[in-house]
């Protein structure tokens, strides 16, 4: 999928034109405090350029899971109806009424963008007011009342439930905020890949646009994809095959090599025969993998699976461990994290590489023990010289946490995303864009 669409640059801002920008502002919270401003940084060159033409933007964006508390009758979420449904049906309805009035009480404060605001004007000399509602009087009258070059923040957008179900008279709602003359904008890449009222719906009613974030994310990844410089190497790991299926599918027809780390090496070493003890499997992924390998092969990809092992006694931090050859785990062992000898043979295949993608940890990298595959992968990506992209989620995590993250080319700000951009799959956020003439 390669899109050509317009970004801010390419349409007339004027002055008091009120604009809406779909913002990814979900950081993590603990106890009302923002733990990473990182999102909301990677906003503000987006919200400046808007703010310097004299726009009134309108900003939004969802923050968490909350249940959607703005909604009358607004339900309990999957895993709560679960608890209530494995209850005697007399007690049902109490227990349902319970929850619903805590999150009632407790969700408008847990997932409030309130924080954001006081965040952004930070950088935005106070320039943000906050509306504790989405479509509702608080946020017209401060909609009405903006100067040129002022923004507004709407309140968590999930909270209405309209919002997931991509309600079209919601969505006009939210763009009739923005009304004649408007623009909508979308720079939330996390949720690109989901269509939903305020990241697609709201391009229906609106001149659709992208800002700096999302025109950055399909350029890089969509030249990767396109015309990548060569050679052309796919790094994927990760707990599950299953998860990365649809990339390795895409990417094995565009790729020079495909390197194979993390949990699911060990499927694809039990399709091929080899002894993994009780390491992470997918038995009903054999034939796939199998499938993969003679498709690589078909296509003269170099196929790289882990030559050698950390293994442990368990799935636990402090397990027993050591190193092991990857014919020959014994049983009652599992493989979490690639060898030294891996290591090695990875980081020399990345060495000469023109582009990288890689999504997925080598190991468990959330344990020290079982860091090092994923560590110096890392380096080896940030000492290539590539062009490299890192998807988001884990990967991203690690080589930030590592370090090495101003050494990418591109570490992607959403996960899911990227993933499905790596797929080929049309993102609707991205979709319900204007092209470029
Ligand atoms: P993903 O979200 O698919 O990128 O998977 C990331 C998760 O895979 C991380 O939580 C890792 O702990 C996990 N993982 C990586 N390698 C292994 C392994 N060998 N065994 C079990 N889990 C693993």
């Amino acid at each position: 999928m390669t899109y050509n669409k317009k970004s801010i640059e390419d349409v007339e801002i004027k002055a008091g034109q009120k604009v809406f920008v779909r913002c990814d502002f979900n950081v993590p919270m603990k106890d009302g405090v923002i733990t990473s401003d990182k999102r909301i940084v990677g906003a503000l060159p987006t919200i400046r350029y808007l703010m310097d033409k004299g726009a009134k933007v309108i900003l939004s964006s969802h923050m968490g899971k909350p249940h959607a508390v703005f909604t009358p009758n607004f339900k309990l979420d999957k895993k709560e109806q679960k608890k209530v449904d494995a209850l005697p049906e007399a007690e049902r309805a109490a227990a349902t009424a319970e929850l619903l009035e805590k999150a009632k009480k407790n969700d408008p404060k847990k997932f409030t963008l309130a924080p954001v605001a006081d965040r952004l004007n930070q950088d935005l000399g106070g320039k943000v007011v906050f509306a504790t509602d989405i479509i509702g009087d608080d946020a017209k009258a401060k909609i009405a009342a903006m100067k040129n070059g002022t923004c507004v923040l709407l309140e968590n957008v999930r909270f209405d439930a309209r919002e997931t179900k991509n309600d079209p008279a919601f969505a006009k709602a939210l763009a009739d905020l923005a009304g004649e003359g408007g623009l909508f904008v979308n720079d939330a890449f996390g949720t690109a890949h989901r269509a939903h009222a305020s990241t697609a719906g709201i391009a229906d009613y609106l001149p659709a646009v992208c800002g700096y974030l999302i025109q950055k994310e399909i350029s890089i990844m969509g030249k990767a994809l396109a015309d990548p410089a060569r050679p052309f190497v796919a790094i994927l790991g990760g707990a599950k095959v299953s998860d990365k299926i649809g990339v390795i599918n895409n990417l094995i027809d565009k790729v020079d090599m495909l390197i194979i780390g993390g949990g699911m090496a060990y499927t694809f070493f039990r399709a091929i025969g080899s002894s993994i003890g009780t390491s992470i499997c997918e038995e009903d992924k054999l034939e796939l993998a199998l499938g993969l390998i003679e498709k690589a092969k078909k296509n003269k990809v170099d196929f790289l699976l882990p030559v050698d092992n950390i293994i442990g006694r368990e799935y636990k931090e402090d397990t027993t461990y050591m190193r092991m050859y990857s014919d020959s785990i014994p049983d009652g062992w599992m493989g979490l994290d690639i060898g030294e000898k891996t290591q090695e043979l990875f980081a020399k295949s990345i060495e000469g590489a023109g582009t990288v993608v890689w999504n997925g940890p080598m190991g468990v990298s959330e344990w020290e023990n079982f860091a090092g595959g994923t560590r110096a992968v890392a380096k080896a990506v940030a000492e290539s010289g590539a062009v490299s992209i890192i998807g988001g989620g884990d990967s991203a995590a690690a080589v930030e946490q590592l370090g090495y993250a101003d050494k990418m080319t591109h570490i992607s700000t959403g996960g899911g995303a990227s993933l499905e951009f790596l797929e080929g799959l049309e993102l609707p956020g991205i979709a319900c864009l204007m092209d470029k003439e």
